[in-house]
């Protein structure tokens, strides 16, 4: 239940580019709250001066997140409605606020979103990638065999896949997506709802050659999205493709423990259970 006497938390999305985007209910929330709690409060000042607004800002950015807490709730506790941006998009999405939206709400505050841009959102509704179901990486890992690592933990999940990546990183990460996922179709959207909003498709290769012959393409802000894994053979299906790929590794001499490590590796399921199949068949040929 949250606390009725006191103000609220709202938690307001601003554009990823266009100041067009800006709803009118946001900008009315910033005109009316008495502190607005911002990443970087330079920034966030130009966006209140573009509203013609003047509203107090504290800086609330990951270094000083819980530090701002107590300060924040006073307000809240006296009455007072606070907001809080991030530099671009919906706070909380790969952005600060989640520490004080837990904390507010363990108190029983009210916390509002008020929802707008949300890059991952935008970039997936024009990608014409399946959206029934995604996976929101927000930024992969910075170094590369982290990355390559959490690639690879991704690989066999078939819903399409989103992550963030800054123009520092984007052939980095496109190489190593090539390398730990293949060839899989790839969207990629730069700089949404800005002069130069771009949508790309093709392989992660094919992205990269782009990049290659013109590296305009490489600037900017990026949402990466990956077709998902194409689904596993039904058990059965496995099974009788499985029995299929043992008998002719075992035909070719090729020992019991090894062969069920291939079929685990390309069809799923256990190792263990591979052996036993393939210890099964060694036993059912030399019995013959
Ligand atoms: N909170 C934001 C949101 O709601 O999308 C995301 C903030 S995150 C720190 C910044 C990253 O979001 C960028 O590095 C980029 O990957 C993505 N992004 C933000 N604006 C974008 C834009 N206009 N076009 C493409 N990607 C964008």
């Amino acid at each position: 239940m949250s606390d009725t006497s006191s103000g609220s938390l709202y938690v307001v999305a601003t554009p990823i580019g266009n100041l067009d985007d800006l709803s009118p209910r946001a900008a009315r929330v910033l005109a009316e709250v008495a502190l607005v709690a911002a990443e970087d409060t330079r920034h966030s000042a130009r966006l209140l001066r573009h509203l013609g607004l003047h509203r107090p800002l504290l800086s609330l950015h990951e270094h000083n997140e819980a530090a701002r807490i107590e300060r924040i709730d006073a307000c809240l506790v006296a009455g007072e409605d606070v907001a809080l941006i991030s530099d671009a998009g919906t706070p909380l999405i790969s952005d600060p606020g989640f520490v004080l939206v837990r904390e507010l709400r363990a108190r029983g505050r009210r916390v509002v979103p008020v929802p707008g841009a949300c890059a991952l959102v935008a970039a997936l509704s024009a990608a014409g990638l399946p959206t029934d179901r995604f996976r929101f990486e927000g930024f992969l890992p910075a170094r590369s065999a982290a990355r390559r690592t959490r690639l690879e933990a991704l690989a066999d999940c078939e819903a399409t896949l989103v992550c963030y990546e800054s123009p520092h990183r984007i052939r980095d990460t496109l190489a190593d997506i090539a390398a730990t996922l293949g060839a899989r179709r790839l969207v990629l959207a730069r700089e949404l709802t800005k002069a130069f909003e771009t949508f790309l498709e093709g392989s992660a290769e094919v992205l990269l050659a782009r990049m290659a012959a013109d590296p305009d393409q490489a600037r900017g802000e990026f949402v990466i999205m990956v077709a998902g894994a194409e689904p596993r053979a039904a058990p059965a299906e496995a099974a009788v493709e499985g029995r299929a790929l043992l008998g002719a590794l075992l035909a070719e001499g090729v020992g019991v423990k090894q062969a069920a490590g291939v079929a685990a590796r390309l069809l799923g399921g256990a190792k263990k259970a591979w052996y036993a199949e393939a210890q099964a068949l060694k036993e059912a040929r030399e019995s013959h």
